[in-house]
């Protein structure tokens, strides 16, 4: 029976004393046990979270530290073109968005270009 349907049937009877202690025994030994078990999903659920969050983080540092693609100059094809700047768009509205202009320079053909990006995505 469940803790507190226990203790409602418990207020609801009139039995003797030696009854109702007998009662607030057993009461007492569920609860016990019921808390023993919630502190140890608890304990579980915090575990996971923070596995969860450590892997979260450490996949995120990867990406952060992962070296930054060289793009393919829009002129040579090559794959030599370098950023040389980040520019806010010069739409406020798109800036606000968090879309960023950048500037490229070709290694090979010496040539520059621009492309926009979203700086969330890559
Ligand atoms: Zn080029």
């Amino acid at each position: 029976m469940p803790l507190f349907d226990f203790i409602d049937k418990l207020i609801r009877e009139h039995g003797s004393s030696s009854i109702l202690k007998d009662h607030l025994q057993l009461i007492r030994e569920q609860a016990q046990k019921e808390i023993a078990d919630l502190k140890r999903e608890h304990a579980d659920e915090i575990r996971n979270l923070k596995t969860k969050h450590a892997e979260e983080v450490a996949a995120l540092n990867r990406q952060l530290s992962a070296p930054q693609q060289a793009e393919r100059c829009e002129f040579c094809r090559k794959p030599s073109a370098e950023v040389v700047e980040i520019t806010p768009h010069e739409n406020s509205q798109f800036a606000m968005m968090g879309i960023k202009i950048y500037h490229y320079r070709c290694s090979s053909c010496e040539k520059t270009f621009t492309k926009q990006k979203n700086s969330l995505t890559r």
